[in-house]
């Protein structure tokens, strides 16, 4: 495997950073990760904006031009061979001596490394995965796509430690955010699509984007608005969303199915149109 890091093409087991980047110190950086189909990058452009803005919001700027981005994308994914998987780019503010305040005059250190992935198994589609719920312990500003993310990993291993597939973060007043690397939605009693409004409590998913054009397109009616912890054990379907898991039927939100235990409806129509979408690119 290839990485390119600073400005190298390197090989993976040989590619590292320095010990006094901010990134290593501080998780004072941010991160994009980016489907990969058929060799080529998924909703490219909507993931280069996101990096953008996050950059913007912590006062850095982005660590070349967009196009030279692009470029250093295809060329880390035609060095690795990778048909399908995703690309995973990281940038912090880079190296200074440890000090809270931010730096003046230092570049911003970028990495970017390439994964093959494994479709989806069949069993996760049929049966559908589980998830387990956890307080939602994390910072105000959780629309910036910080490499933070202790509290997501805290909250995965205790939903994996349950034999679940994702965790589901609650609020202190019972509303679910979302998952720990997923955004979380469901089908209401009464068949509404709801998935939780993009503010500063959440991720805004590029998956979650496409996903409410694709329900627009489809017809099917839909809320952005947050949702009780109660509302989601008495929905009609749940699922998640990711660029690594696309579409992911949920039947069981921790000791209670969902509806009849089985993928809905609704989720499967949504999880077809979308791949068909991101296919059709
Ligand atoms: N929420 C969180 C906290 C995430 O880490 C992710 C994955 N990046 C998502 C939602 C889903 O976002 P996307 O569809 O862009 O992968």
């Amino acid at each position: 495997r290839i990485a390119y890091v600073n400005g190298q093409y390197l090989p993976h087991s040989d590619a590292s950073v320095h010990i006094e980047d901010r990134g290593y110190q501080f998780a004072d950086g941010v991160y994009e990760v980016v489907p990969v189909m058929s060799g080529k990058l998924v909703d490219e452009a909507r993931h280069l904006d996101r990096l953008e803005r996050s950059l913007s919001e912590l006062q850095m700027d982005m660590p070349m031009s967009r196009r030279a981005l692009q470029l250093v994308c295809d060329s880390v994914i035609e060095r690795n061979y990778l048909t399908n998987g995703f690309v995973y780019m990281q940038v912090t503010r880079g190296v200074a001596p440890r000090d809270h305040k931010f730096p003046k005059g230092i570049k911003p250190a970028i990495v970017i490394t390439a994964k093959q992935t494994k479709p989806q198994s069949t069993a996760v589609l049929e049966d559908g995965v589980a998830v387990k719920t956890v307080p939602d312990i994390r910072w105000r500003r959780r629309d910036i796509k910080s490499i933070s993310l202790l509290p997501n990993c805290m909250a995965k291993q205790a939903a994996v430690e349950e034999g679940a597939f994702e965790a589901w973060m609650v609020e202190e007043d019972g509303t679910v955010t979302e998952g720990s690397s997923t955004n979380a939605w469901i089908v209401t009693k009464d068949g509404i699509l709801v998935t939780r409004t993009a503010d500063h409590d959440i991720l805004n998913g590029i998956t979650r984007m496409g996903l409410l054009e694709v329900a627009a397109e489809a017809g099917v009616q839909f809320e952005e608005r947050p949702f009780t912890l109660e509302e989601a054990y008495e929905a009609r379907e749940a699922f998640l969303t990711s660029s690594t898991n696309h579409v992911t039927p949920i039947t069981r939100i921790d000791d209670r199915s969902v509806a009849n235990g089985k993928p809905g409806s609704v989720t499967m129509k949504l999880r077809e149109a979308y791949l068909d979408r991101i296919a059709r690119e």
